[in-house]
C-alpha cells in the first residue's frame, strides 16, 4: 500500500486537503508548514506513504532521499531564502516526530530567537 487515507500528509499529496505548494514533481511534494517557526517553512514529502526515516533503506529509497535532499536549497532559494536555512528531520517518539509520514522541515529567514 503506497498511500494511506488515514495519514494527512497522504491526504494533502492526494489534493483531498489542502495546502499551500511550493513545489510539486512525480514524487515528491513541498507545501508551507501550517504552523511556521520562522518566517519560511516548509516540508518536503514523499508521495508515497513511509512512515518515518527509520523506514527507509539504501537499497529501495536512496533516489527518493537524494532528491528530496537536493531540493531544499532549491526550494529554499525560490522562497527567498539568501542567508542559510535549516533542514530537520524528527524521527520517531524520541525524535519528536508529530506526523508518521516522512518529511524534511525546510526552515528559513531571519530567527530574533537565536540572536544574543
Ligand atoms: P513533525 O513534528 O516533524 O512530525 O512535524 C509535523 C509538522 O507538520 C508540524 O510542523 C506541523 O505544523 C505540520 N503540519 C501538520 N499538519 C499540517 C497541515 N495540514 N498542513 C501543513 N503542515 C502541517
Ligand atoms: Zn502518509
Amino acid at each position: 500500500m503506497s498511500v494511506s487515507t488515514d495519514c494527512i500528509f497522504c491526504r494533502i499529496a492526494a489534493g483531498q486537503v489542502p495546502s499551500r505548494k511550493v513545489h510539486e514533481d512525480d514524487e515528491v511534494l513541498a507545501f508551507h508548514d501550517i504552523a511556521p517557526w520562522a518566517p519560511v517553512h516548509f516540508l518536503i514529502i514523499p508521495k508515497v506513504h513511509i512512515d518515518s526515516l527509520a523506514s527507509t533503506t539504501p537499497e529501495q529509497h536512496q533516489a527518493l532521499l537524494g532528491r528530496m535532499l537536493a531540493l531544499a536549497p532549491q526550494l529554499a532559494l525560490a522562497q527567498g531564502v539568501t542567508n542559510g536555512f535549516r533542514v530537520v528531520v524528527n524521527n520517531g517518539a524520541d525524535g519528536g516526530q508529530e506526523v508518521p509520514h516522512l518529511h524534511l522541515h525546510v526552515i528559513g529567514g531571519p530567527r530574533p530567537w537565536l540572536r544574543g
